[in-house]
Formats: C-alpha cells, sequence, structure tokens
C-alpha cells in the first residue's frame, strides 16, 4: 500500500433521516494526500458496501444497515488509492475544457480529436455542421432565431447521433465480416451507464458517444460486441476472440473507463 496517502477520516455517521429501512448520514470528509471528499454514506438492506466516487471531491458510500462506522472507514482505508486515482481522474476531467460547452470557440471530442466549433450564420438556409480536420463547421440560417444557442446544440447533437449511426454501423458491417457473424439489427442509443450490449436475439446496441473516441477504441467496442454474437459472457473465451481481432483491446478498454466522464459530459447540461 501506498504511504503517501494519508487518510484522516471518519468519526461518525450522522443519521441525517431514517426512510424505510434506509438511514443516509454524512460522514467526516475523507482526506487522501491532496483531495478532499465529502462522504455521504447511504444504509440499506444490503449485503456489500459499494463505494463511488461521485465527482473529484464527492464519495458516495452504501452500506448494509448494520454495519459498524468503524468497519465503513477501514473499508475506505483500504480502497484509498483507488479512491485517489478516481478523484483525480474526475479532477482533471472537470479543469478540461474539452466536451465543457458547446458554442462557439469550444473544443469538443470527435473520433479521438478535438475539434474547434466555428459557427457561421448566415450561410446556409437548413442547418448543417461540417467536419475538416481540427474544425467543426457549424452553418446556421441568417437570423435571431437560428443563432440561438439551442439551435447551436440540437444541431450539433443531431450530427454527432448521424456520425455515430453510419460509422458504428460500418465499422459493423466491416468487423461482422472479417469475424463471421452476422448481427440482427444496430440500434444507436443514448445509453446512461454502457458502451454497446448485445442481446440475445442478436440486436446490437450502441452508445452514440462511443463516436467520441479513437478509430481503434470504436473498433474495440464493435468487436466486443460482435464476439458477444459467439459468445454471449465474459469468458476467456470471449477474451480470446476479442484479442485475436484487436491484440491492443485492453488498452482500448482502458480507454473508454477512462474517458467515459469526459464523453458523458457533452450536452449533460440539458437543452
Ligand atoms: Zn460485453
Amino acid at each position: 500500500m501506498d504511504n503517501r496517502y494519508n487518510i484522516i477520516v471518519v468519526r461518525r455517521c450522522q443519521v441525517r433521516r431514517p426512510t424505510g429501512g434506509r438511514e443516509e448520514g454524512l460522514m467526516e470528509d475523507l482526506v487522501i494526500g491532496a483531495c478532499r471528499l465529502a462522504c455521504e454514506v447511504v444504509r440499506s438492506r444490503r449485503r456489500t458496501v459499494r463505494i463511488k466516487v461521485a465527482a473529484a471531491d464527492r464519495l458516495e458510500v452504501a452500506a448494509p444497515l448494520g454495519l459498524a462506522d468503524a468497519e465503513v472507514a477501514r473499508l475506505l482505508e483500504s480502497r484509498k488509492a483507488w479512491i485517489a486515482r478516481q478523484s483525480a481522474k474526475l479532477a482533471a476531467v472537470a479543469a478540461s475544457p474539452l466536451n465543457a460547452a458547446v458554442e462557439p470557440g469550444a473544443e469538443v471530442l470527435y473520433l479521438g480529436q478535438p475539434r474547434r466549433l466555428t459557427v457561421l450564420q448566415g450561410s446556409t438556409a437548413r442547418p448543417a455542421v461540417t467536419l475538416a480536420e481540427e474544425r467543426l463547421f457549424v452553418h446556421l440560417p441568417a437570423g435571431p432565431a437560428a443563432g440561438r444557442p439551442a439551435v447551436l446544440t440540437a444541431t450539433l447533437r443531431r450530427w454527432y447521433a448521424e456520425q455515430a449511426r453510419s460509422v458504428l454501423t460500418e465499422r459493423t458491417t466491416y468487423w461482422a465480416d472479417v469475424l463471421g457473424v452476422r448481427p440482427q439489427r444496430v440500434f444507436i442509443r443514448e445509453q446512461k451507464s454502457r458502451w454497446g450490449s448485445c442481446s440475445s436475439r442478436g440486436n446490437l446496441s450502441y452508445n452514440w458517444r462511443a463516436v467520441m473516441a479513437p478509430p481503434a477504441v470504436v473498433d474495440y467496442l464493435v468487436i466486443h460486441e460482435l464476439c458477444h454474437l459467439k459468445a454471449p459472457n465474459h469468458s476467456a473465451v470471449f477474451w480470446g476472440l476479442v484479442g485475436e481481432a484487436d491484440p491492443l483491446f485492453k488498452e482500448h478498454r482502458k480507454w473508454l473507463r477512462n474517458h467515459g466522464a469526459l464523453l458523458a459530459r457533452l450536452f449533460a447540461g440539458g437543452d
């Protein structure tokens, strides 16, 4: 265990409001090295403890009703290096200008590259987006209504959805051929917590946000879901199939894990 991290925790859980077998409370802030996390504990009839770093400075802990505070504290202590890593990751996302805003001059991620948004108003009769290397040109009609931020957001969002459909469908067709499998249908979705899925009927679903990832990572995702048509689990056999098609799959899987929060941020403010 890394001794750089020195936890100063955790006295007692102050019960805030007991509700039908649940108790919510706040612990003392958790201080690990340079980071400080507010610590919320929700107790319910569960068997295990779940620790979630919800933000760079916020920890959510779900714990069984009967588990002593000292036990929770001991568990946090044993996970402190992991907690510090997650917190640092989220702090880096929060500090990054990438995907932070949809406005002229902002940088958004597409196929692994930052692209600067350039708005050209009056250049077109209908909203459209064109990509030129490191720039994304958003063409909007003339007039004050078309210049509203909501129009820019909607136009860009529609463009991402279209790109996701075309890129993910094309890569699925390509890799299905290589792997000798045949998916039924391909859906592009807004998914909260996953990048893709493969149903027992052989339908594939992808999270449209995946199109922000580098092409090799997009391919990994496609290969992953297509390999489920051969092995509908995450067994050694399954990972063997993935590794044959994508020898760098571990790196690509890690990219998705490390950039999930960044990719989830674009348009997350609601529009
Ligand atoms: Zn899977």
